[in-house]
């Protein structure tokens, strides 16, 4: 079971968010007034993040031993991010299937968004090179994470195979490593008064309760296939941990501030620091902490392919357009890839989301449809996103015990 003061920051926290629901509805936009406060909030976790990943992650590969090693547990996470991913997609489709969510759906013209509009020939070939960057100071200073997590990986590799003058290296970022943490134990303090004002100051921002609800209820079946759907995942995710990881529902009470701050915050990235503690108070070994939930936070978004999965479809039952199952598991694939290249930070989602309409041939005004809710429906499907992460660091945990001969819990 957690800790007591774990539980107590806990109760603060859903406080928060119940507190910011209700300001936000009641009073609307005169809660902008506070949202000052969540931006304080996200600033300081998005000013750990660089130094955190890269930390983390030389040391978790580090200790991880030699290369070989690396190979497999890098293996087993893959597969986990794919198989679980696909799961997701596949949930989505289903779902959308079932519920058909845009069918005879009235929607005026609308126009394609601006920063859909930037990125209108975004393609699968731009995710693999996403991997690499030409100015690794750069990445860091645009939170780009994903290039700074594979230098960090061959870096750490390289180190363990220099000897001596490597360990050196390897116990300075496992010192910068355990500041860093440090770091976030503090900061979590702040989380309910953060996250109090991120969801008060964002729905004032959406015009309050009243005019939140219409916007809702004009897509009201979209909504509603993707809330079902991810609230389906997120027991799937709980049944892998029960019966591949061996662990029980006090895992997910452990889970539960950073998952309310992946709600409030919008960002897997920003959650990061959060994930990483609260994994590591569930006493997952810190090898899995720090190699599978930097990784994880920008590749692996079950909650992101499900909802690209789902929204290309609402799209294309809106436009009256039907979709082939051939055409289905080209969503299936590209919704699948559009989540690894998205980032983690709010609303990233809603711009990959260009490769699987472009993969199908469907109408990139279509996300205009969209724009209202999104916001709402990325909190839910970035705490999926962190459930998944989560889930995923239990997983290998096992195995690493298993392959050390350990002990299971
Ligand atoms: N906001 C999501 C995340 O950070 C990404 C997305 O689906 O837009 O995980």
């Amino acid at each position: 079971m957690p800790h007591r003061h774990a539980i107590i920051l806990l109760v603060l926290i859903v406080i928060g968010v119940l507190a910011g629901v209700m300001a936000g509805w009641i009073w609307g936009p005169a809660m902008l007034k506070v949202a000052w406060l969540g931006d304080l909030f996200l600033t300081t976790l998005k000013m750990l993040i660089v130094p955190l990943i890269i930390a983390a992650v030389i040391s978790g590969v580090a200790s991880l031993g030699d290369v070989r090693k690396l190979g497999r547990i890098g293996g087993a996470t893959l597969l986990y991010y794919f198989t679980t991913t696909g799961i997701a997609v596949f949930i989505g489709l289903v779902m959308v299937n079932i519920i058909q969510p845009g069918a005879g759906l009235e929607f005026g013209s609308s126009e394609i968004p601006q920063e859909v509009l930037a990125k209108g020939d975004t393609s699968v070939s731009d995710i693999l090179l996403s991997l690499v960057t030409p100015n690794l100071i750069a990445a860091a200073a645009d939170t780009q994470l994903l290039p700074l997590i594979i230098f960090s990986i061959l870096f750490s590799a390289a180190l363990t195979t220099i000897g001596k003058r490597g360990t050196h290296v390897i116990e300075f970022f496992n010192g910068v490593n355990d500041a860093m943490m440090k770091l976030v134990i503090w900061l979590m303090y702040f989380a309910p008064i953060g996250i109090f004002a991120l969801v008060a100051g964002r729905l004032g921002k959406a015009g309050g309760g009243e005019q939140f609800l219409a916007e809702i209820m004009a897509v009201g079946w979209h909504v509603l296939t993707v809330l079902s759907g991810l609230a389906i995942h997120f027991i799937v995710l709980l049944l892998i941990l029960y019966f591949v990881a061996g662990r029980g529902l006090d895992y997910l009470v452990g889970m539960l501030r950073a998952l309310f701050t992946a709600f409030g915050t919008a960002s897997s990235s920003a959650t990061l620091p959060l994930t990483m503690e609260c994994v590591r108070e569930n006493k997952v070994d810190d090898r899995a902490v720090r190699f599978v939930l930097p990784l994880g936070s920008t590749v692996n978004m079950d909650g992101t392919a499900l909802y690209e999965a789902a929204a290309v479809m609402f799209i294309a039952q809106a436009y009256g357009i039907d979709l082939t199952i051939g055409q289905q598991v080209v969503v299936f694939i590209t919704a699948t890839l559009a989540a690894i290249g998205a980032a983690g930070i709010p609303e990233a989602g809603l711009v990959t989301m260009i490769i699987v309409l472009n993969a199908v041939g469907l109408p990139l005004e279509g996300i205009g449809l969209l724009l209202a809710v999104d916001w709402f429906l990325d909190r839910f499907r970035t705490s999926v996103n962190v459930w998944g992460d989560s889930v995923g660091a239990a997983v290998i945990d096992r195995l690493l015990r298993k392959n050390n001969g350990g002990v299971d819990h």
